[in-house]
């Protein structure tokens, strides 16, 4: 970089993620002492879809461990970009998967938060194999088992988590939701917690709450979330196109 309007303008971005970092972890550490919780019990994933690497970046200047993508065809790229960068971050994806996008998510995630059919759970399993890595799923659930936007009903969950469990390659880190439009989210995420509980009974070890998103992520706080996905309250707005 040693274009100096380009370097002025990463300057410019380094000071805007800056500030927009510091009022999100304020609102976090808000909504976890309104629900007595310590805020180091909630981490932040920053969800950096349509944002370029150089966001990335910039991001882990600023202490961002943890990023977001929901698009394959655009999450591989951007990753191998980073890993050039030097840069190590924990990848998320947050997307609905097919199963001819397994072994690409696979070879950079290190946590799929859509795991919400069986097909998909051989599908990673086996190249997570493959890859000779361990791969953590999330089971999403669909809190209004409405179709179309992903996330199994709430009947199916522990059915998925117990085969996501026994399938080598892969361990099951919780669940994750995302709170059903037309409806308010507390009770949506009061549902979840219990839903996460009742993994819990059986998987102790599957401790990971995703849920809370720019929208709502006080609500999710004060309902036990443990991992928030943030883009637009970080990152700015995004096209209105994109998903
Ligand atoms: C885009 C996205 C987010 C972030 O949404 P914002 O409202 O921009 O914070 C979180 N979760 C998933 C699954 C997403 O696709």
């Amino acid at each position: 970089m040693t274009d100096p309007a380009e370097q002025a303008g990463h300057a410019d971005r380094f000071a805007e993620l800056s500030q927009s970092l510091q009022a999100l972890r304020a609102r976090i550490a808000a909504a976890c002492a309104a629900a007595g919780r310590d805020s180091g019990e909630v981490t932040l994933i920053a969800v950096t879809k349509t944002f370029p690497a150089s966001d990335i970046q910039l991001l882990a200047a600023l202490g961002i461990a943890d990023v977001g993508e929901n698009r394959d065809q655009e999450a591989a790229p951007k990753a191998a970009q980073c890993a050039a960068l030097g840069l190590r971050m924990s990848w998320h994806f947050v997307g609905q998967l097919q199963v001819n996008k397994c072994a690409s998510v696979v070879s950079y995630a290190d946590v799929v938060h859509s795991v919400d059919r069986m097909r998909l759970v051989s599908a990673l399993g086996s190249r997570a194999r493959a890859a000779g890595r361990t791969l953590r799923c999330l089971i999403q659930v669909s809190l209004d088992a409405a179709p179309g936007r992903g996330g199994v009903p709430t009947s199916g969950v522990l059915t998925l988590a117990g085969a996501v469990a026994a399938q080598d390659g892969l361990e099951l880190g919780g669940v994750m939701a995302v709170a059903p439009p037309g409806e308010s989210p507390a009770p949506a995420f009061r549902r979840l917690r219990g839903i996460a509980d009742a993994v819990r009974a059986e998987h102790p070890g599957a401790l990971m709450i995703s849920a809370g998103m720019s929208g709502d992520l006080d609500e999710a706080i004060a309902e036990g979330a443990t991992h928030v996905r943030v883009g637009t309250a970080l990152l700015g707005g995004r096209p209105a196109f994109v998903r």
